[in-house]
């Protein structure tokens, strides 16, 4: 069956166990699943036929970009009636209209590729996250992904005006369009991001390019409660409006975990708070406004201290500490995990009333929370309690994160706020849908592929 596969395509086909495996797993190493066969296709056309290939042979596809996922849907499933696509050889940047503040690329680019490529042409795409150096633009779409920018620019979806898309039959919807105003229907577009390769195979993408910003000034602060944070945050929007682009926190926990784990972090406040905002404007002139609304804060006894990164290098120290949380926690054997939204205004209650109701249930355990305020996305992870077994606190997974998502349901929040559903988060998102949310997803995916092969199992049960 495989050599009618390897004859319908030119690009890649792997079987060869060796070579298949690094794409059976996550990023995080939870899931590992088997497939058939690993697809590198190298043209849109090599898509579309083996996608008609599965239709035909009802094999489903798993489309993979960078395989950084955090949620499991980039991983195939078990019982091995799966394709592994890969995406990571459509690799091309089509073309940039710097008029339009555009770029086409093909949607196995590289982020990083990306962000060069638009840096090359004086330009800017701000779309940044930790696994930039390897997730794909098709991945950073199909999972809607956030990052540290989207304060100010939005998520993937507000970064993308257009999509290639092979259909679940093997067709090619051109929706390549460099429009900001388009009110001719259905947003096909918008179904397809964020869906997690559930509907069809984004090949390319038409996306938001803007100024590259004049100056970054970019601050560690330490205040002493999520509230403190909080109010910080509304001063500064307030004071400099789009000009604030990141707007991050993390809890001291977080900073000791990485002081101890990441051999090159340096303390970068002369005392420990309990609290750390990371606060990055950009645009013109904005390192003075910077140092003026924190001496400001500081007069009003609204932050403890800060320190104002003096060079580019200063400032990528400081996001090393922020980007260096999971990786020590990593190092310190892992930890259960939420990726939670709440509105902005109910971040600093939210964390209070979810931390006290984990703390009742598990009075030692250690809280690694951080996130990005201004988002109102929180990671609020836990690490188990000193001198506890990692197996042991695995198997509270579920009360953890039960009593978690009560909270954040309880503020109307969300229990997957950037990583996407997946199988990690599916069946508890769909056990809380209405009923009539349930019955629109549903038709959807009917709709749009009939047959159940684009990565079955993946976001809705
Ligand atoms: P994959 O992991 O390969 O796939 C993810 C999902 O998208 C799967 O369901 C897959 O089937 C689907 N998919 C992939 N490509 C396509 C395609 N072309 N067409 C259709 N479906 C496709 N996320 C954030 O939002 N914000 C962060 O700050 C952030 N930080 C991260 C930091 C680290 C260190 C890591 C490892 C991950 C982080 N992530 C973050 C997770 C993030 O979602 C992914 O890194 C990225 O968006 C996924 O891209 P990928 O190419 O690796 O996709």
């Amino acid at each position: 069956m495989i050599a009618s596969l390897a004859a319908s395509f030119t690009g890649k086909l792997l079987t060869d166990p060796a070579d298949t495996t690094s794409f059976l797993t996550d990023w995080r190493k939870t899931w590992t699943g088997t497939a058939l066969a690993v697809a590198i296709p190298d043209s849109v056309e090599d898509v579309a036929s083996i996608v008609r290939w599965c239709a035909a042979h009802d094999v489903a596809i798993v489309p993979q970009g960078g395989n950084t996922g955090q949620s499991g849907g980039s991983v195939p499933r078990a019982d091995g009636q799966n394709i592994v696509l890969s995406l990571t050889r459509l690799n091309r940047i089509r073309a940039i209209d710097p008029a339009n503040n555009t770029m086409t690329v093909d949607a196995g680019c590289i982020l990083q590729t990306v962000q060069e490529a638009a840096a090359e042409a004086g330009r800017y795409f701000p779309l940044s996250l930790g696994a930039e150096g390897s997730c794909t633009i098709g991945g950073n779409l199909a999972t809607n992904a956030g990052g540290t920018a989207v304060l100010r620019y939005g998520n993937a979806r507000d970064l993308c005006l257009g999509l290639e898309v092979v259909t679940a039959a093997g067709e090619v919807w051109d929706g390549l369009k460099g429009l900001r105003k388009d009110n001719s229907g259905y947003d096909l577009r918008d179904l397809f991001i964020g869906s997690e390769g559930t509907l069809g195979v984004i090949t390319g993408a038409v996306l938001k390019l803007f100024p590259a910003p004049a100056e970054r000034a970019t601050a560690l602060v330490g205040v002493e409660t999520p509230q403190a944070g909080l109010a910080l945050f509304e001063a500064m929007r307030a004071k400099h409006d789009t000009a604030l682009t990141a707007f991050e926190i993390l809890s001291d926990q977080c900073l000791g975990l990485v002081l101890a784990k990441v051999d090159s972090s340096r303390e970068p406040l002369t005392a420990r708070h309990s609290w750390y905002a990371l606060v990055e404007l950009s645009g013109s002139d904005v390192r003075e406004g910077l140092e003026v609304s924190l001496a400001d804060a500081l007069e009003k006894g609204m932050i403890g201290d800060a320190v104002i990164a003096a060079s580019t290098a200063q400032a990528r120290d400081l996001w090393a500490l922020r980007e260096s949380i999971s990786p020590a926690q990593a190092a310190d054997g892992g930890g259960i995990k939420h990726d939670i939204a709440v509105p902005v205004s109910s971040v600093a209650n939210f964390i209070d009333e979810a931390l006290a109701a984990v703390q009742v249930v598990y009075p030692d355990i250690r809280p690694v929370i951080f996130g990005h305020l201004g988002d109102g996305n929180l990671h609020f992870n836990f690490s188990r309690a000193e001198g506890t077994a990692s197996v042991d606190f695995a198997r509270e997974t579920a009360h953890l994160n039960g009593i978690v998502h009560d909270v954040v349901r309880k503020y109307r929040g969300t229990i997957s706020a950037e990583h996407g559903l997946g199988v990690l988060r599916r069946d508890e998102a769909d056990a809380h849908r209405s009923p009539v949310e349930r019955t629109l997803m549903r038709a959807l995916k009917t709709a749009m592929d009939p047959q159940g092969i684009m990565n079955p199992g993946k976001l809705l049960p």
